[in-house]
């Protein structure tokens, strides 16, 4: 019997079907239909079976997909923290750049507001100068007078002609002849006068000079400005593209998330489909244990008279046979407890199988239902705690409280209840003087001739 594969809820609701179709079937229609439904839910049953077998390679693949899509994902979730990491750099760029940005911003409308006031200032000045220069003018025209009245008053010829041919101030107060005759208090005025002008002309030299200082370095500032917004718009521009890189990686993700998802549920529905034959292969034990703890000999005990017990048990397939599986486990390393025999000459499907040695039938179903994968099965003890069993029988030609002989036919090898293949799945059981019951390899008491 194949226990390793696993069973689907499609099987177990078959099952459910098959006894409902049973009741409905005994109930309604005669035996002779009722047997042909048997055969063919049998066949059913079969084809259910190939299902269960594949459940388990489904799962172990869903697996794979599982560890390579987790995989991807840790993968994925590796490119992400790189791009955060690059965001985060580059915002701390960018944090960095703002500042430096907004100290030129501050910088260049301190020397706009600079350049402002020294505007200011200079008007004044220029406004200065201008009220000194007509105060001058005023002056030189009170004192013009002045000499003029001088004049008329019995100065000397040469002094007019002088003061009528000079061309200007300068020249005329150069003339030392005329200087004599202007009063202390009017040279002091003038002399006020063109000083205030001197110094207010340098004043504004400074300032121009100051100006210019200030609108050069505002240009310094402005081109400093410039190339720092381009390199912010740089920062930003590479921002984004990591922040497209980011949200592509996210799809990726998310993408990885949701088959993550859908396996995990496949994974789920198959690991509950094995849990469920998990509990199915315990109920067949507990059923055999009980059969063989209840009604089958102890180690120790004479087997009984009539079982003709000779103490070598015989292969139980007759002709030429061939083993498909061994104890105690199927070659990928599940348990196995029995050997699995099938015909070489023939085929096996309806070739008949015996008993090993002469004794009791101490279970036998032959009802064709599932029961439990071992599908039509029997057990027989020998006495001395020796007990043979026998599954997936086509059909049992005994009943429970049989007695048997050595080699006696007793039913015909197929593939009920849960199998990859019609074959015998042949076991040996053996009580001991303690009640407990173990499954032993059945080449230690049967070989192939
Ligand atoms: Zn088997």
């Amino acid at each position: 019997m194949s226990l390793k594969t696993d069973k689907s809820i499609k099987k177990r609701l078959a099952c459910i079907a098959v006894a409902l179709i049973c009741v409905f079937t005994s109930m309604a229609i005669p035996p002779a239909s009722a047997e042909k439904t048997v055969e063919e839910l049998n066949n059913e049953i079969a084809k259910i079976e190939q299902d269960i077998q594949e459940n388990q390679e489904k799962l172990d693949e869903v697996e794979d997909d599982i560890r390579t899509n987790e995989d991807k994902l840790n993968d994925l979730n590796n490119q992400i923290d790189k791009i955060n990491d690059q965001i985060d750099l580059l915002d701390e760029s960018i944090d960095i750049l703002n500042g430096d940005i907004n100290s030129i911003q501050n910088n260049i409308e301190v020397t706009a507001n600079d350049i402002d006031e020294i505007n200011l200032r200079r008007e004044e000045i220029l406004l200065q100068i201008a009220e000194t220069e007509s105060l001058m003018a005023e002056t030189e025209e009170m004192l013009l007078a002045r000499i003029r009245e001088n004049y008329m008053s019995g100065g000397t010829g040469s002094t007019l002609e002088l003061l009528l041919s000079s061309e200007d101030m300068a020249t005329f107060f150069a003339r030392k002849e005329l200087l004599t005759r202007v009063s202390e208090e009017d040279t002091r005025l003038i002399t006020g006068l063109s000083e205030d002008i001197n110094e207010l002309n340098s004043l504004n030299a400074e300032l121009e000079a100051k100006k210019t200082e200030l609108e050069e370095k505002e240009e310094s500032l402005n081109t400093q400005m410039s190339t720092l917004t381009e390199k912010q718009d740089d920062l930003e521009s590479s921002k984004q593209i990591q922040q497209g890189k980011k949200n592509d990686v996210t799809d990726k993700q998310n993408e990885v998330k949701y088959i993550l998802e859908d396996l995990d549920k496949d994974s789920d529905a198959y690991k509950a489909a094995i849990k469920r034959k998990e509990k199915e292969r315990e109920a067949l034990e507990a059923q055999i244990e009980a059969a063989i703890k209840q009604e089958g000999s102890i180690a120790g005990d004479e087997p009984d008279e009539e079982y003709n017990n000779d103490g070598k048990m015989m292969w139980p397939v007759p002709g030429s046979t061939r083993l498909t599986a061994t104890y105690p486990s199927y070659s990928d390393g599940s348990p196995h407890w029995g050997i699995d025999i099938v015909r070489t000459d023939v085929t096996t499907k309806g070739s008949p199988f015996r008993a090993a040695q002469g004794g009791e039938v101490i279970l036998a179903l032959n009802d064709g239902n599932w029961n439990y994968g071992f599908g039509n099965y029997c057990i027989i003890d020998h006495g001395d705690g020796k007990h043979t069993l026998y599954a997936h029988a086509q059909t049992l030609y005994v009943s429970k409280g049989d007695i048997v002989q050595k080699g006696e036919e007793i039913g015909r090898i197929g593939d009920t209840g849960n199998t990859t293949g019609p074959h015998l799945h042949f076991e040996v059981r053996i009580k001991n003087s303690n009640g407990d019951v173990s499954r032993v390899n059945p080449l230690n008491y049967v070989s192939k001739p």
